[in-house]
């Protein structure tokens, strides 16, 4: 049976403003099998980095978009929290829309996100439009070391 999910929230300006900020991010820098997923994240102190996802010939070293966001975030300002996050993925240009959509991040990055801050709102896909969840209701149950509890 899945655990009942809250219901995802409506985004707001600023929400869409993050949406844009990703696509933007991975429109510029594109490029077949290599960058194909841009993310943003606003900081609790309302400031807002892109990144775009680091896929690598040695596929272990790749790097998600959500990642480069917060590494460019954590360099500029130290620990600011996250305020919101969303990821986006460019189509590839065989597909038959060329729609740059919101995807949910992927389990790793749940963790990451989680850890950096646990009441991060997370713009996720939802039917035609996006909604927001928080974190938390994305990594029900998070791994926690036996040494931590
Ligand atoms: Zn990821």
């Amino acid at each position: 049976m899945k655990p009942p999910m809250k219901k995802p929230k409506k985004l707001n300006k600023a929400d869409r403003e993050l949406i844009a900020a990703a696509s933007a991010a991975i429109k510029r820098r594109y490029r077949l099998d290599w960058q194909t997923v841009g993310a943003a994240l606003r900081t609790r102190s309302g400031q807002i980095f892109t990144g775009v996802n680091l896929d690598a010939y040695l596929g272990r070293m790749a790097v998600c978009a959500e990642a480069v966001a917060l590494g460019r975030a954590f360099v500029d300002l130290g620990d600011a929290g996250i305020e919101t996050i969303v990821a986006v993925r460019h189509p590839r240009p065989d597909e038959k829309s060329q729609a740059i959509a919101v995807v949910s991040p992927c389990g790793a990055c749940r963790e990451l996100i989680f850890d950096y801050d646990a009441k991060a709102r997370v713009i996720v896909p939802n039917g035609k439009s996006p909604a927001i969840v928080s974190i938390g209701d994305l990594l029900p149950n998070k791994y926690i070391r036996e040494s931590d509890r």
